[in-house]
């Protein structure tokens, strides 16, 4: 920039002294070649007044380089005196001009550093006839005082430059010291070094300068010092915290890594590591690599972590919480579901064929409530252990999907097997469309089977329960009992009950929406439902990949 500024500034100089220099070469040389003039005309008139007055002429002390003649009233030499005269006068356009009005002068090339100055001037003789005396004095253009002249000129012009360049560079360092000063502070700043003071300021405006980039420079230290306290906070929160938490930057650079990662990965959290160095398996490493969101389950080191990757304003977190407990326990209350389901399945199936076999056999009338109530609880039993071994098997079990079926056909069958339990109610049951989708078919029957009956047993005499395929699933919407908003969130869990009361006396198990929340997830479909109390539900099933 000072260079820069030096350089232009200097190149202005230099113009300038060019230009003067070339103007005082033309000045000199003009005035050298108007005394040449004046000093022909001068000689001219002098031998023109001798003419006439008869003195006859003495080319003995004629100066150098002079020429002398008198010529005749048609510019005719008459005498010729001297040095470098022409050979026609009558042509030359001083003459002519001399002959014209009565005086005439020129100035001609000679050789490379002369030219000639002429001067013709009209005079009259001792016969009083009409003459003109002809002077022509060498005029020396580029002689000794020329170059006297260029390089004394040269010399002052140089000086000129010289002290300009000089005082331009001097000038320049001063207005540009607080740029420097403040290009090394911004360093220090960048850096992170101490800061250097500013030198003392050479004017007002300098010391407001340095005042201003002193005072920033500290709000910008002290902002700096904020903001790296609020990072140690937040990196001794995120340290305590037993989820792993890792921040990857650009160029899959770990910017982050709290302890408990480190731990589990076997990592030094004060190093440098990358993304590789976590060991994930290829299709997450590339869901991260690419910032997308990665949100599933992830056995390592022994234990089952809940896996959250979310690109954010800061970087992509990676987020793992230990969830092995939660998944331990529920895989252990799902085998005792399903065993005890299996337990209890046989030691009642035996219980239902001896009470038939005691209502066959001949029994005193007085036994017959007893009967008719061992047949009831069993019964229900049953049914609770049937509901128990489904939800066991969706669960567990490998359910066969041959291929796309068409779901009016479970629906129809459904609809039959709850023929008695419609009558009972008095509610009506319709089907509206067709829903072709790959899906087991005992799958369909008891999402299906499992809505309707709610429907049908949460409903009112005179009620319906309407079921309407869509484009992606179906829906099972009522005019029955409806569902507060409390309840909403609830009744998908396993045995919760609305009115604990009704609910039994309706003869529900209090499993059959969770039998068809894990059925549709097990696809990785969703149930919704939308209901208020006394307003009717409905429930509506939605499969993913629908062609
Ligand atoms: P249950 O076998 O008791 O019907 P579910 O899991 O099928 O068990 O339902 C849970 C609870 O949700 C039921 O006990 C009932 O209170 C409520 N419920 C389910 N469907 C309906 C419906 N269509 N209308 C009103 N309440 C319903």
């Amino acid at each position: 920039m000072r260079k820069r500024l030096v350089l232009s500034v200097s190149s202005l100089i230099f113009a300038a002294v060019a230009a003067v220099f070339s103007f005082s070469v033309f000045f000199f040389t003009s005035s050298t070649l108007n005394q040449g003039r004046a000093e022909a005309r001068h000689m001219a008139s002098i031998y023109a007044n001798a003419y006439e007055d008869g003195i006859p002429i003495d080319s003995t002390v004629f100066p150098a380089m002079f020429g002398l003649a008198i010529l005749d009233e048609n510019g005719n030499p008459r005498q010729e005196y001297g040095h470098n005269l022409p050979d026609d006068y009558a042509t030359l356009p001083e003459v002519q001009s001399a002959i014209e009005s009565g005086e005439g002068e020129a100035i001609n090339d000679f050789d490379g550093a002369f030219r000639l100055a002429s001067c013709c001037l009209r005079t009259s003789g001792p016969d009083d006839g009409v003459y003109y005396v002809y002077s022509l004095i060498g005029v020396e253009l580029y002689g000794p005082s020329f170059v006297n002249f260029c390089v004394s000129s040269a010399l002052v012009s140089a000086g000129i430059i010289a002290i300009g360049i000089l005082l331009t560079y001097f000038l320049s360092g001063l207005s540009f010291k607080p740029i420097e000063a403040s290009k090394v502070r911004f360093r220090e700043l960048v850096e992170n070094r101490p800061l250097t003071p500013f030198p003392k300021a050479i004017d007002k405006p300098s010391a407001e300068y340095y005042r201003e980039v002193d005072e920033a420079s500290k709000a910008l230290l002290a902002a700096r010092k904020s903001l790296s306290d609020e990072k140690e906070g937040i990196r001794n929160i995120l340290d305590s915290v037993s989820d792993l938490i890792i921040l990857m930057g650009e160029d899959e650079d770990i910017a982050f890594l709290n302890l408990a990662a480190g731990k589990a990965f076997h990592l030094d959290v004060m190093k440098y590591h990358s993304l590789p160095s976590l060991g994930f398996p290829k299709a997450i490493e590339a869901s991260i690599r690419k910032h997308r969101k990665v949100e599933q389950t992830y056995d390592f080191n022994n234990k089952t972590y809940a896996l959250r990757g979310y690109m954010t304003p800061g970087g992509y977190v990676i987020a793992l919480a230990d969830i092995s407990f939660e998944v331990n326990g529920e895989k252990l209350r799902s085998s005792f579901f399903s065993a005890a389901s299996h337990e209890l399945k046989t030691p009642l199936t035996s219980i239902m064929g001896q009470a038939e076999i005691l209502s066959l056999t001949p029994h005193p009338d007085a036994l017959d409530p007893s009967i008719a109530s061992i047949e009831k609880a069993s019964n229900r039993m049953y049914r609770l252990i049937e509901d128990m071994l489904s939800l066991s098997r969706i669960e567990f079990g490998h359910r066969e999907v041959k291929g796309p079926i068409s779901l009016a056909k479970p629906a129809e069958e459904a609809k039959s097997a709850l023929a008695f339990l419609m009558e009972e109610k008095g509610v009506e049951v319709k089907i509206e469309g067709d829903f072709v989708y790959p899906i087991n078919y005992d799958d369909a029957y008891s999402l299906i089977k499992n809505l309707l009956e709610n429907g049908i047993r949460y409903g009112h005499k005179g009620g319906y329960v309407i079921l309407t395929f869509l484009p992606n699933g179906f829906t099972v919407a009522d005019d029955g009992a409806g569902i507060g908003e409390v309840d909403k969130q609830r009744v998908f869990e396993r045995f919760y009950r609305v009115e604990k009361s009704r609910d039994k006396a309706s003869g529900g198990t209090g499993l059959g929406l969770a039998i068809v929340k894990h059925t549709m997830l097990s696809y990785g479909g969703k149930v919704s439902l939308e209901s208020s109390l006394g307003e009717g539900s409905t429930f509506t099933c939605v499969f993913p990949n629908v062609k």
